[in-house]
């Protein structure tokens, strides 16, 4: 990324990302969230990085496990913690309370900090340059279940995203994107390039490969919760003409109701595509 860092993905449980960025300057190490800490100290350990810096987004307990896992080990203590303002008394070790508007530094790195609510109130985002980490907020082809909510945050917090440059790196928390795609799919189904990125997306996840980051180029073309300009989004979703935050509320009630689970992909039309 942006020739200043890297971004190393480290799988953990069923489907969590573990985001670790490493300045190239200095060789420190910043953990974005995570459930557990086993397989971050491992890398940390085989490649030679220094963890100083956990970088958290939200109070869900698959994101600050990390935290509770590293001061069970006695190595939370002495590390900067930056997370959400809102949440000192639940995010563990956090010394760094932040919010919009804030910076973040480790290494000879900056980064800026983004409120970004309707997941969980406090929810932030980070951003380094070219790169987001948005934990539950966006998602490849999709977006977080809205907790807090209420739809019309979750909304702003999209909008938001959307005017990112379009080559912006998203690092979202979650290897959701076969299933986020199969409803994209349902409610508009005339889209092209979302038509070639489930082609892609199949295949990768057949060979086992994850299929984040993605971009928020990529995000503008093919995921609905922030494609309420879609003349068949607001079709399949009755909300012809209707306010985008009556749109993107009425996409993730749709999406809530998973009738489009229960076709199989040859019902949903997705073998067809596979097929082309
Ligand atoms: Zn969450």
């Amino acid at each position: 990324m942006s020739g200043m860092f890297d971004v190393h993905q480290l799988p953990a449980w069923r489907d969590n990302f573990i985001w670790l960025i490493v300045c190239r300057e200095t060789g420190q190490g910043a953990v974005v969230d995570g459930p557990e800490a086993g397989p971050l100290l491992s890398y940390c350990d085989a490649h030679g990085i220094k963890l100083t810096t956990v970088l958290n987004t939200h109070t869900h307990h698959d994101h600050i496990g990390v935290n509770k896992d590293l001061a069970k080990r006695g190595l939370l203590e002495g590390l900067t913690v930056y997370g959400p303002a809102l949440d000192v008394e639940r995010v563990p070790g956090l010394n760094r309370p932040v919010s919009e508007g804030d910076s973040v530094e480790f290494g000879a790195l900056k980064g800026h900090v983004w409120l970004t609510e309707g997941h969980l109130d406090g929810h932030i985002s980070y951003l380094l340059d070219d790169a987001l980490f948005c934990g539950d907020a966006l998602f490849a082809g999709g977006c977080g279940y809205l907790f807090d909510g209420p739809p019309a945050k979750q909304h702003a917090t999209l909008a938001r995203f959307a005017t990112l440059p379009p080559e912006t790196a998203v690092f979202c928390a979650h290897e959701y994107t076969q299933d986020n795609l199969r409803f994209a799919w349902a409610v508009e189904p005339d889209n092209t390039e979302l038509a070639a990125r489930i082609g892609d997306v199949w295949k990768q996840r057949a060979l086992g490969r994850a299929t984040v980051p993605t971009t928020i180029g990529l995000e503008l073309a093919t995921n609905p919760f922030i494609r309420t300009d879609s003349g068949s989004i607001q079709l399949a979703t009755s909300t012809v003409g209707a306010h985008p935050a009556e749109i993107f509320a009425a996409t993730r009630r749709l999406k809530d109701a998973k009738a489009y689970r229960a076709l199989s992909d040859e019902e949903a039309g997705i073998v067809a595509l596979l097929e082309r």
